[in-house]
């Protein structure tokens, strides 16, 4: 067991938690609170000022003011990408104290949080600020009788709202080229995990971010979410989570011609034809199924297997899945920690009464784990399940280690069993057969497709999603910083 950093846990005593406004530590206006839990104990881990109206009101009002006085905006590319380096440089520093939090908070394997989650949302930093130096905010438009040039200004205050399965890593995805572009950000988190957002507003401070250009405001989604969405004083809105909730986000900022950029759920198909080395292929899906225990938007959900080593394939992945070592976050040999929260536990037990219910055969069973040292966490088994395309577990995003098995003969009957999804994020390809791996990886519709790999990330690698999954210009790309910036024309008739 990793032992806790004096430092978390002086953190973690500090209650209620506070809003981080105009670079100022505040209480919500009306005094709520929430609390958020270990979900591997189940425990209170700690308690948090549950943002409102009023102190959404206050937090747009002080990005406002940064963006209008700060000198932000204005500041030349490379100074504030010094600022943005020195934070880089300062989650890098705090490493082990961000990754403890967010094991802590989100139940994932310690390991994980070190080695992916925190030092890529300080590369994501690093790559925006790099990229914001090397931009023109000045072209010159070649046009007869005219002096002309547009210009790419920040639009102000950016709203960004994150989920609860990689809150730090999301976090940075969406406030980088924000801030990098010359913008200012309110950030609300998960009601779950909010704790590194807020444990990195002390590394802003540190960093000289100027007052105001970073506030984050914990809060449910309803009160806080729903309301920062439809401040009329935000300029563009950033939201990453649920299709539902993402539909009435988008609603929002609708009414008030706010442009957003969706990043929604998923329900992924990894196609496996009959030339894969076997084993080799059921370590990485096994790898992607648990992946911070299925919670992944693009993660592999739906197996689709050419039909005669289909057998084969799900013997090789119901052993490695039965010897995976499921337990608390902070354990060193834990391979797969806890779901989120009791809520999500629900979600997954129940998608597999669903399935059944409607004609799914089980390959795997799942359901509840137990683990006698930690009797309130939030743990379940991973479970294969098989049947027609039609079942709500092929169907529905269940956001759990759940995946579904189905076979196919030909490559168009796999790319069309790819396809029945309204969803259209991440999909992945495996055969030695480069050339059919290709033709498959662009016939499949999603924002993603991978070729003998799932789950690649890479700064530089535009990642967002179609249909359901969302829209808006998505993440990781150089071109996401553009997003950020508005053009504005500026022209002079010359005779
Ligand atoms: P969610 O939609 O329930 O919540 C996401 C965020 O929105 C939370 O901060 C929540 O408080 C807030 N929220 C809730 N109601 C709101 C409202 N009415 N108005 C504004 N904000 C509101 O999603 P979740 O359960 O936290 O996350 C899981 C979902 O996120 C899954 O669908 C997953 O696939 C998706 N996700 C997508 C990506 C991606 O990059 N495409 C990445 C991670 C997660």
């Amino acid at each position: 067991m990793t032992t806790l950093l004096g430092e978390v846990s002086d953190f973690l005593a500090s209650r209620p938690m506070k809003l981080f406004i105009g670079g100022r530590w505040v209480d919500a206006v009306r005094k709520g609170r929430f609390e958020t839990r270990d979900p591997g104990t189940g425990k209170v881990l700690a308690e948090v000022a549950a943002a409102e109206q009023e102190d959404v009101n206050r937090a747009v009002e002080a990005a406002q003011q940064a963006f209008k006085k700060s000198g932000w905006p204005a500041l030349p590319a490379n100074d504030r990408a010094v600022v943005l380096h020195r934070l880089a440089d300062l989650i890098d520093k705090h490493q082990d104290i961000l990754a403890q939090i967010e094991s802590l908070d989100v139940g994932k394997p310690i390991a994980q949080a070190v080695g992916f989650d925190i030092p890529f949302a300080a590369q994501t930093l690093r790559y925006y600020a790099d990229l914001s130096v090397h931009t023109r905010r000045r072209e010159p438009i070649a046009v007869s009788g005219h002096e002309a040039y547009t210009l790419r200004v920040p639009y102000g205050v950016c709203a960004v709202v994150v989920p609860w399965n990689f809150p730090f890593l999301l976090l940075s995805w969406g406030i980088s080229p924000a801030l990098a572009a010359g913008n200012v950000a309110v950030v609300k988190p998960a009601e779950d995990t909010p704790l590194s957002a807020i444990y990195f507003c002390h590394l802003a401070q540190q960093a000289g971010v100027p007052d105001g250009v970073i506030n984050v405001i914990p809060g449910l989604g309803e009160p806080a979410g729903a309301a920062l969405a439809a401040h009329p004083g935000i300029r563009r809105m950033s939201f990453t989570g649920s299709p539902e909730v993402g539909r009435s986000v988008a609603a929002a900022c609708g009414a008030n011609l706010v442009p957003v950029k969706l990043e929604l759920g998923g329900k992924g198909a990894a196609v496996l034809f009959d030339d894969i080395d076997i084993d080799q292929t059921a370590s990485a899906l096994v790898s992607a199924l648990t992946l911070n225990t299925g919670q992944v938007c693009c993660t592999a959900t739906r197996w689709l297997v050419q039909e005669s080593i289909s057998d084969q394939l799900v013997e090789c992945v119901k052993t490695r899945l039965e010897d995976l070592h499921i337990g608390y976050g902070l354990s060193l040999e834990t391979e797969m920690g806890p779901v989120v929260s009791a809520k999500q536990k629900d979600r997954v037990l129940g998608y597999l009464r669903r399935g059944a219910v409607e004609g799914a055969s089980v390959l795997l069973p799942g359901g509840e784990a137990e683990i006698p040292e930690f009797k309130g966490g939030f743990y379940v088994k991973p479970a294969l399940l098989t049947g027609p395309p039609e079942n709500v577990c092929a169907q529905e995003e269940i956001f759990g280690p759940v995946a579904y098995v189905m076979r196919f003969r030909t490559e168009d009957e796999a790319v069309d069993l790819a396809n029945r999804s309204f969803y259209g994020l991440a999909n992945s390809v495996w055969s030695k057969n480069l050339e059919r791996a290709h033709r498959v990886a662009e016939a499949m519709v999603a924002g993603n497709s991978w070729i003998n790999a799932h789950n690649v990330f890479n700064l530089g690698i535009p990642y967002g999603g179609t249909n359901l999954s969302g829209f808006g210009g998505g993440v990781l790309g150089p071109e996401t910083l553009f997003d950020y910036l508005r053009p504005q024309s500026v022209v002079r008739p010359v005779s």
